[in-house]
């Protein structure tokens, strides 16, 4: 098991992830419309997304997460009233993961938030493949999806057991009752992706 450095572009704000193991996460590449239309928003799509236009998730207990730097510098924005929570960083607007909202049990940490270029494949394990593959451009070849079956259940039964274990809290981004830590900006309507 593995200890994860989280360190913004610029370096203000860090963190860590307190173990982390192919066994413990489920790391996937996300296309979906909402992924990708984060990377627009925070005008960093060509560090984030890939060339499906995917963006490398590794989705851990929310408790296993904490933040030691530059916690003021910490922003969210959901893309609609009843979006994901989408964390980065004001800075240097690196994205830093999504939530559900207070109580909930996990966050998908965003690549470039991990401080481990170089080791992640043995921090994390590989990729578990693509999921929402019917958003990316271009079409991602068929052997690099993720059979959705077997990782929508492994995610499912990961989260609720992971809320089960009390990992909700404590959070880095929810206070004990469940308030976000920071307001978070909605947008109304859809960010235009392209
Ligand atoms: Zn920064
Ligand atoms: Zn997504």
């Amino acid at each position: 098991m593995a200890e994860v450095n989280l360190r913004c572009a610029c370096g203000t704000v860090q963190g860590k992830i307190s173990s982390s193991s192919s066994k413990i996460g489920t790391r996937i590449i996300c296309c979906c419309n909402d992924c990708q239309a984060f990377a627009y928003f925070l005008r960093q799509k060509e560090n984030i997304l890939d060339q499906y236009g995917g963006t490398d998730i590794f989705q851990i207990p929310m408790s296993f997460l904490t933040i030691t730097e530059g916690k003021s510098q910490i922003a969210c924005v959901r893309l609609s009233s009843k979006g994901l929570y989408r964390w980065h960083t004001s800075c240097c607007n690196t994205p830093i993961g999504n939530t559900f909202g207070g109580g909930g049990s996990f966050i998908g940490v965003i690549h470039n938030f991990m401080d481990n270029t170089e080791t992640r494949d043995a921090d994390l394990g590989k990729s578990r493949g693509y999921v929402f593959s019917q958003f990316a451009t271009p079409p991602v070849p068929q052997p690099l999806k993720a059979s959705s079956i077997k990782i929508n259940f492994r995610m499912v039964t990961k989260i609720l057991t992971w809320k089960l274990k009390g990992f909700s809290k404590p959070s880095a981004f929810f206070n004990n009752i469940g308030e976000p830590i920071c307001e978070p900006q909605v947008l109304e309507k859809k960010h235009p992706k392209i």
